[in-house]
């Protein structure tokens, strides 16, 4: 049964203290921006009655979210802090967005579909493996499939490629980044000692495609501006995976950031424009109007240029590049969904 917004919400009041004690704005902000993927919700809001295979503080959480109680600050806080109990051995006071996206999806991992397959693997799980074929001797080495939620890719390199070649593509710059991981052609099973390129390859396309950018923590803005404005807001990860048909597009849905503070943000693609989703609710900050020429990212002001407007359908995505540079933000997770998925 759906739990009543009323004993939630009764609940939440005496656990608000408790609560505010216990927020992890890590948690928070990555259970958000997972929230904003569309093929997640559907997910959701089609398999209600699975809902009983996992934990009760789960079983809350889903059942809040489709029911969209969850809109309610009360609810969502109280939610949030059974949510941070139950993943506490795990997460416990971690400030990394991409160790606590790992405990997310496994914890929901028991979450699973008629078939027996879980749903978090049907979503999130890339199985990469990797092939090498010596340009010297012609030597074919396979290496095991490799399972993951993400692909990690430091922020340092990115930003040089972008400084570097100011036109290049964001998935070009992952693809000659992997590029420079070379591998030696192994004389140990017959082969010559020679480095190689390992060509990347999967049998399946994930729904969900997430980056992890990896960062030093002592970038300036500068550094950080630079670095962001390599994002782009669709990928073809054809470039990146040998076999895949071209263009197969993938779109930009939802971001987590890091402040100076080891604060977190989300970023999330609403209604054709960027929003910043505040602390314990799920509804983004209100822009009265975006198409005037200045946006709001809750007190803070930014002007929109004219020319993110024209053309492209990118909404805000400059405002969205001087929010992560000027207040130093570090965009560390994004969620990328694939576009066939969301049409
Ligand atoms: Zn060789």
């Amino acid at each position: 049964d759906m739990p009543k917004e009323d004993s939630l919400s009764a609940h939440s009041e005496s656990a608000i203290g408790g609560a505010a004690a216990r927020y992890n704005s890590a948690l928070d902000m990555t259970l958000k921006a997972l929230l904003n993927i569309k093929v997640l919700k559907e997910d959701l809001k089609n398999n209600t009655q699975r809902f009983q295979q996992v934990p009760s503080a789960l079983q809350h959480f889903f059942n809040a979210f489709v029911s969209e109680s969850i809109k309610t600050e009360g609810v969502y806080s109280c939610i949030l802090s059974d949510l941070l109990s139950s993943l506490e051995e795990v997460i416990s006071m971690s400030s990394d967005a991409a160790k606590v996206v790992v405990a997310i999806l496994e914890f929901w991992c028991c979450w699973k579909n008629p078939e027996g397959e879980s749903l978090v693997t049907r979503l999130f799980t890339l199985a990469e493996n990797e092939r090498m074929s010596c340009r010297k001797c012609r030597w074919i080495t396979n290496y095991p499939e490799k399972s993951s939620y993400a692909i990690v890719m430091p922020a340092d390199s990115i930003r040089q490629l972008k400084c570097a070649f100011e036109s290049m593509k964001f998935v070009d710059i992952l693809k000659v980044i992997r590029m420079e991981y070379q591998k030696s052609c192994n004389i140990k099973t017959g082969g010559c000692g020679e480095s190689n390129f390992v060509h990347h390859f999967i049998s399946r396309c994930p729904p969900v495609f997430t980056i992890v950018l990896e960062w030093e923590k002592s970038e300036t803005e500068k550094e950080i501006s630079e670095t962001t404005k390599a994002l782009d807001l669709e990928l073809d990860i054809s470039r990146l995976y040998v076999g895949l048909e071209p263009n197969t597009n993938y779109r930009l849905v939802s971001m987590v950031g890091c402040g100076e503070e080891e604060e977190h943000f989300c970023l999330a693609y609403e209604n054709n424009r960027w929003v910043n989703l505040g602390r314990e609710s799920l509804a983004g900050e209100d822009v009265s109007n975006w198409k005037s020429e200045v946006i709001f990212f809750g007190d803070f002001k930014v002007n929109l240029r004219q020319e993110s407007l024209s053309g492209e359908d990118d909404g805000n995505w400059k405002s969205v590049v001087s929010f992560f540079g000027e207040r130093k933000i570090r965009p560390e997770i994004l969620f990328y969904e694939a576009v066939g998925s969301m049409a």
